[in-house]
Formats: C-alpha cells, structure tokens, sequence
C-alpha cells in the first residue's frame, strides 16, 4: 500500500491556507495568505471572503507545486467547516466540494478548534492532554472524555485574542494587534490592578477591556499594556489550574495564535510545574491558522475508517461547538 495524502483547506477568518499532508503526519507543503484588515476595519466577513476568493487558486496550485503533486495524486480533502466567519468559510468549503466532486475524492469537514487540538498533540507527541486554546475565535480550555472534546472552562463574553486586538486598536495598532501588546508590555514597570474576572473555570475579560481602554491617557500605555496582560493572563492561568485538578492530566498543551506569547507561557509552566505538569506549544508558525491543522484531522478521520461526507452534505456551521463534533480516532 502506498502512501496517502489529504489536502486541507483552512478558510474560518484571516487566512486562506493550503496544505498537504500524508498519512505519517509528514507535512509536504503548508502555503498560507494573510487578509490585511484596514487600520479602522478590523476583520470585516465579505472582504476576507473577497480576498479569500482571489487568493485561493494561487495558494492551492502552490500547496501542489511545493508538494511536487497533481490534484488527482490527492486522497482526500479536509476543510473547515466552523466556528468561523460565514463568508469566509464559505469560500473554503466551496472549493473543497469543488476538488472533490469534480476529482471524486472522499471529503471530510473540520472543526478548526480540533484542528489546534490535533497538530498541537500530535507534533508535541502529547497522547492526552488538557488543551488551551487562546486565539481570536476561541478561549477554551478542552478535555477529551468519552468520545469528545469536552470544554472545562471558556470566556463568557470576548476571546483572549479579542482583548488584545480591541485593545490596540484603541492605541491606534492595527490588527493583529497582540504581538504589538506584548511587545509594549515587556517595558511596563508598574502594575495597575484591573477587573478581574473569574466565574468557577470560566473567564470574563469585557471589564477588563473597559477599564484599560479609561486609563488610555491617564497612565503610561506600557503600565496598562502589562497590567491587562498580567491580569486577563492571570485570571486564564487560575481557570486552566483548578480544570487541571478536575480531571488530572500530566500535559497542558498551549495553542492558538495568543499562544505565541511568551508571558503567558511562562506563567502556564510556573503554574504546571507546581503541579508536576508539562506544558507544550508549537513554533510560532503553527500556533495561528493554517491548512496543516486541517490536513491533519482529515488524514485522522481517513485512518480511523470514519465515513467521508458526501458533497452535497458537505456545509459550513459559523458556531459549531467542540462538543457536537465525534472524535472516531481518540
Ligand atoms: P481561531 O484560530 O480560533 O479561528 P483566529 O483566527 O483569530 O481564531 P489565530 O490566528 O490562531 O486565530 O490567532 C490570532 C490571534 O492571536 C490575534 O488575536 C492576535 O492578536 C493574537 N496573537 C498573536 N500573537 C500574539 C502574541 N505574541 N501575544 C498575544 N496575542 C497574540
């Protein structure tokens, strides 16, 4: 039997990315392009759709060149089916049901959060972890139980990565705004205390954003940049700690694009060690959107035998949950 290659398509915001993986989890090619929003606009839905359209043919055909494959060599697609921006994920499922109906090839629809989940596990060799997943679209912390990922603790209102982003933007950064923040933060000195917002494993960070976005002004924008930071990271690492001693696992796997930060990487590991727990997280690259994640689920679901969607039940669902997606390979 020969090798097997799944192509994954990842469409749920700012990135149209393609990617071809085998079924060694060995990552042949992982070509990516980023919308960049206007300074004012953030992420507007039916322009990162107009973009991902345009972009689309180029960044398929260049996943097939650097893999040095033809679309019929492919074994499979995977795309993202949600949690996303409708438009955006539109494009994405479209051109899956487009490779797959016209080159019949067997095609399977990805939660994005399972697919952090699964690159993170799988390059980090972690077998059962607890993961984080911090981004624009998700603050959850997930458990696998009984067939799926369930969530011990997620934000009640604005993601992690929303925090950050409306927060430079009010500093006038533009989006991406959370590298910036970090960035600012490492020079602040003194710690203003914030709103604090914690509810059992969950997280509250609307407050907090308030509060920071008053003080523009008022105090030195590298205190309130480490103070948010100190804070929103604090209140995450509290809500990671006590899921942690609900269901005892001996890895927290770090993942999303706020992942890349470094404080709160530090502060997860202080906190784990102090329960002899490791804590992993990919090279930057991988911690933000990409087809590798996609790819990687799809090749999953094909080895555990799980039946590919036909394409006319192939759609996109804007606010799946984790919850409502089986994990036939765990
Ligand atoms: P999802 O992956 O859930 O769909 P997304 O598309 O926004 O959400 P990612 O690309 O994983 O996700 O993450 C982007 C977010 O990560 C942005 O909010 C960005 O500001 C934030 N981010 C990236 N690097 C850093 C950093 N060093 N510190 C803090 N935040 C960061």
């Amino acid at each position: 039997m020969g090798r097997k290659y799944v192509l994954g398509i990842e469409s749920t915001a700012h990135t149209f990315a393609t990617a071809i993986v085998d079924d060694e989890l060995n990552i042949l090619s992982d070509v990516r392009d980023v919308v960049k929003p206007g300074e004012t606009l953030g992420i507007d839905p039916k322009l990162t759709a107009e973009h991902h359209a345009n972009v689309a043919p180029q960044v398929l055909k260049k996943a097939l060149d650097d893999a040095g494959m033809d679309i019929i060599d492919i074994d499979a697609v995977a795309y993202s089916m949600g949690p996303g921006l409708g438009p955006a994920l539109r494009i994405g499922a479209t051109v899956a049901r487009a490779i797959a109906y016209k080159f019949k090839k067997p095609l399977y629809p990805v939660h994005h959060g399972i697919g952090h989940i699964e690159l993170t596990s799988s390059l980090l060799g972690f077998k059962d972890p607890l993961v984080v997943i911090v981004s624009g679209g998700h603050t959850s912390i997930l458990s696998f139980s009984l067939g799926r990922w369930r969530t011990y603790g997620e934000t009640l209102d604005i993601t992690l990565g929303n925090l950050m982003d409306m927060f430079a933007r009010k500093i006038g950064i533009p989006f991406p705004g959370g590298p910036k923040i970090e960035e600012i933060a490492r020079k602040g000195r003194k710690y203003i205390e914030m709103p604090y917002g914690i509810k059992g494993n969950n997280m509250v960070y609307s407050g907090l954003l308030t509060y920071a976005t008053q003080l523009i002004g008022k105090e030195p924008v590298e205190n309130i940049a480490y103070s948010l930071q100190e804070t929103a990271f604090t209140v995450l690492v509290e809500a990671t700690e006590r899921a942690l001693t609900q269901v005892s696992k001996k890895e927290i796997g770090l993942t999303g694009g706020v992942a890349s930060n470094d404080r709160l990487y530090n502060m997860m590991c202080d906190m784990a060690s102090e329960h002899g727990v490791k804590v992993g997280r990919l090279e930057k690259k991988y911690n933000s959107d990409n087809g590798v994640q996609i790819a990687v689920v799809g090749i999953l679901y094909m080895k555990s035998g799980y039946a590919p969607v036909p394409v006319e039940e192939a759609v996109i669902k804007q606010r799946i949950r984790v919850e409502e997606v089986e994990v036939p390979w765990r």
